[in-house]
């Protein structure tokens, strides 16, 4: 008994390193945090308050991009994401704009600050393909989001 508990610990601790191992980043994940327009500040607290009421530690994505175009650090880029099904919360990094995709699309100092947020994590991590979350946008996710809106300002960037 005790080496069969001993075997599962030590299977246990090998996926973890797998999945350590696999943080090697290729994707940005583009996503949009449908908060209505008028919430004008969801930031890492916000984000944090709200994915913990769905199970998660700490807001699932690593960046956040307001509307006026400030980008918020949020869950580090150390740990897994919590933004997208499948594999790529290990291998993508999760950028969520600040909007709801079904009624506005991202300002122009948003889409600046995505831009320009893409282009440092491309000088740290190489030549990352921008897709959306859903399905429809590269990603994995049966989802609409980041919806088309927000999807045409960002696909050629
Ligand atoms: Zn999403």
């Amino acid at each position: 008994m005790r080496s069969i508990l001993i075997a599962v610990v030590l299977v246990l601790g090998f996926c973890v390193q797998g999945e350590a191992r696999s943080l090697e980043k290729q994707y940005i994940v583009v996503h949009h945090t449908a908060t209505p327009p008028h919430i004008k500040r969801f930031e890492k607290a916000e984000c944090d308050a709200a994915h913990r009421q769905v199970g998660y530690d700490e807001c699932g994505y690593n960046f956040l991009v307001d509307r006026e175009g400030v980008v918020h650090p949020a869950r580090s880029l150390d740990k897994p994401g919590a933004h997208s099904q499948g594999i790529h919360n290990y291998d993508g990094i999760g950028i969520s704009f600040v909007l709801d995709g079904r009624v506005e699309e991202p300002s122009d100092f948003a889409i600046e600050a995505f831009r320009s947020l893409s282009n440092q994590l491309r000088g740290l991590y190489g030549n990352l393909k921008i897709i959306g979350h859903g399905k429809q946008y590269g990603g994995t996710g049966n989802t609409l989001c980041p919806t088309d809106a927000v999807w045409e300002r960002v696909k050629s960037l």
